[in-house]
Formats: C-alpha cells, sequence, structure tokens
C-alpha cells in the first residue's frame, strides 16, 4: 500500500482487518494459476472454500446442530422481503428501533399483517427496548427486531423473551461483536459488509424447522429451502466473498472468538462514551442504557462545530465519521476491525476539540 491507512470509522463497507486484506491480496493468484475471480464455484478449491467458512462461523456463534447457515446475496434488504415471504401466513410482529426495522416492516406490509408492538420514533429512536416491554402477539409467525440500529447507535442490551413465537433478528450491523446465544434467535441475517467481509455475501442463520414451514409457494430463489438443500450453491455464489468472509473468520478465531472481541469493542466504546459523559459540549444521541457499542453517535453545540470537527479529525486521519443525515452531528462507526489505538486516537481528539472551541 502506497498511501498509509486511516482510521476508517465508515458505517459500512468498513474496515476490515489489515491481515485479511494483506492474506486476500497474497492469496489472490494462488488458485492453480489462476485467480479467485476466476476459480468455478463447483471446484474443490471452492468447496474447501465455503465448508471452512460454514464451519467457522458455526464454530465462532457456537451454532446449535438443528440450524443452518446460508451464504445468500441481496444484502439484507432482499431478506427484509424473504423473511415475511417465507414465514409470514397469518401475522408478523414488528419492534421498531430504527430505519433499518422500518425498512423491514416496509416489505412485510406488501406480504401480510403485521402488528408493531413497540415503537422508540417518537423519543427519536434513542432507546432499545427492554425484554419486558416486548409481549409477543399470540398466534403471531415470527416477531423481527434490529438488534444494533446502525443510524441511531442503539443497540439491545437483553433480547426480549418470545417464547413459542420464533424471534427473528437483523445482525447486520452487530453480528460477531458480542458473543449472543443463538438459540434465542430462530432466524439471523446480516449483510457482511459491517463486521464479517466484503458487500456481495449475506449471513442468514435459520432453524431448521423454520425452512420446512413455508408461508406460501415461491419461485426457487426466494425460498430458503432452495438455498439450504443446495447448501447455498444453488446458483454461482459471490465466491470471492465468501473467500473474503473465510479469512475474517479466521481472523476473529486467532482474536480469541466472539467473546474476545466482544472485550475489546466495549474497551473501545467505554474509551467515547467516558469522554461523553463527562463532557456538557457534547451530546449522545442514545439513552446510556441503550447504548450501542459498535455505532457511537452524538452532536456537539451547532452545525459550524460539527463541520469543523469532521475537518479537524480528518487531520488526523479520521475518516468516514459525520453523522447519519437523519441524526446530524457525529457517528463513529467502530466496528470488530477497528482498532483500539483508533478509539484513544478519537478520544484524546474530542477532549482537545472541546477545549479549543
Ligand atoms: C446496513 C444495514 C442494512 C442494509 O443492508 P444491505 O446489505 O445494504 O441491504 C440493514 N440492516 C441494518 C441493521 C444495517 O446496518
Amino acid at each position: 500500500m502506497t498511501t498509509p491507512r486511516v482510521y476508517n470509522f465508515n458505517a459500512g463497507p468498513a474496515i476490515l482487518p489489515i491481515e485479511v486484506l494483506e492474506h486476500i491480496q497474497a492469496g489472490f493468484m494462488e488458485f492453480g494459476g489462476m485467480s479467485i475471480l476466476e476459480i468455478s464455484h463447483r471446484s474443490k478449491e471452492f468447496d474447501a472454500i465455503i465448508d471452512e467458512s460454514r464451519a467457522l462461523l458455526t464454530e465462532l456463534m457456537a451454532i446449535p446442530a438443528d440450524y443452518d447457515v446460508l451464504f445468500l446475496q441481496g444484502g439484507a434488504s432482499l431478506q427484509f422481503a424473504m423473511v415475511p415471504l417465507n414465514f409470514l401466513a397469518t401475522s408478523a410482529d414488528y419492534v421498531i428501533t430504527g430505519h433499518w426495522s422500518k425498512a423491514a416492516l416496509k416489505e412485510a406490509k406488501h406480504i401480510g399483517a403485521t402488528n408493531v408492538i413497540y415503537t422508540a420514533e417518537e423519543g427519536g429512536f434513542k432507546r432499545t427496548p427492554r425484554a419486558n416491554e416486548i409481549t409477543p402477539t399470540k398466534g403471531a409467525d415470527y416477531c423481527h427486531i434490529t438488534t444494533n440500529n446502525t443510524i441511531y447507535g442503539t443497540e439491545y442490551q437483553e433480547l426480549p423473551d418470545t417464547g413459542s413465537v420464533p424471534l427473528i433478528g437483523d445482525m447486520s450491523s452487530d453480528i460477531m461483536a458480542t458473543a449472543i446465544d443463538v438459540k434465542k434467535f430462530a432466524c439471523i441475517y446480516a449483510g457482511a459488509q459491517k463486521n464479517l467481509g466484503p458487500s456481495g455475501i449475506t449471513v442468514v442463520i435459520l432453524r431448521r424447522d423454520l425452512i420446512a414451514k413455508r408461508a406460501r409457494d415461491l419461485p426457487a430463489f426466494l425460498t430458503y429451502a432452495t438455498h439450504a438443500e443446495a447448501k447455498s450453491l444453488y446458483n454461482t455464489p459471490p465466491v470471492f466473498a465468501v473467500w473474503a468472509l473465510m479469512h475474517v473468520l479466521r481472523w476473529v478465531k486467532k482474536q480469541g472468538g466472539a467473546a474476545a472481541i466482544e472485550k475489546m469493542n466495549r474497551e473501545k466504546s467505554k474509551l467515547i462514551y467516558d469522554v461523553l459523559d463527562a463532557s456538557t459540549f457534547y451530546k449522545g444521541h442514545a439513552d446510556r442504557d441503550s447504548r450501542s457499542i459498535m455505532n457511537l453517535t452524538f452532536t456537539l453545540p451547532s452545525d459550524e462545530l460539527t463541520e469543523k470537527f469532521v475537518v479537524e479529525a480528518k487531520k488526523r486521519q479520521m475518516v468516514g465519521i459525520k453523522g447519519h443525515r437523519s441524526v446530524g452531528g457525529i457517528r463513529a462507526s467502530m466496528y470488530n476491525a477497528f482498532p483500539l489505538e483508533g478509539a484513544r486516537v478519537l478520544a484524546t481528539f474530542m477532549k482537545e476539540f472541546e477545549r479549543s472551541a
């Protein structure tokens, strides 16, 4: 690389571990006189790659044996539609905690009846519900939640207990960020481009009894069972993205797994939240008891100061830190690959900036 690496706070696609990028660069052409972009998805080389990716994800998330792991395309956005297409027969519960849960709900409304059983919209999406605030509708086909709200910077601190109603989670921005109990979910899905790899691949973890439950007759591609039966090789998968994902998962394992990653993420986010808590200049967007350890959102006293903050941060090699237009202010996305050192640099800069303002 000719340009030095920056502190990349992009919300997604996002930072990947430098070791992974180096492995990708070094291994790119090493497929028997071909590159990873040129091999068959039916080759034994690719079989080994997709098998290792599935095995590593299963190991690192402790996914029980009655679940399938699927590698699909179309991002989380296609899952917003595939979930109701496959599972919504009577009605489905939606918990609205931000932009992405609203997007998921909007798609489900095309398919069938929905119940909004909780919304944080009135307060400006500053919080996530406690477990006791979620009561699923009797007989609902599933309950959909967004575990981390990428734009607002809120995250579930405890998962709801939905009893016999299957819990489905969009974990696009916090998959593998904490050690979770997969058994609490019937389905987890995540676009890979925030914590697991490049864009173009979506991970879906699905309990098998749910796969069997088909709410309606659908085209093959939109049916989970198609992809489960074909072991994610129904059509040409994103070969490069699966390979990159495998390298990211190897890196997670080398770090000590999800628990070690979680510890690091908590340490990184604490550095920033400690600055917010000691300040009257910065104002955190999320309520304290709902804060995300992935996307840290806060505002400054004026738009001019926010603009200046972004410009000054860039001079210190910090990029991608401007908040989403719907919240304003600053959003520091510090995904798994984001280094502790970068969080220290931001915390120090925040204190300096406040003193000089
Ligand atoms: C980024 C994001 C999405 C959108 O994902 P795509 O892969 O672009 O469809 C959905 N949900 C959450 C929580 C996200 O962070």
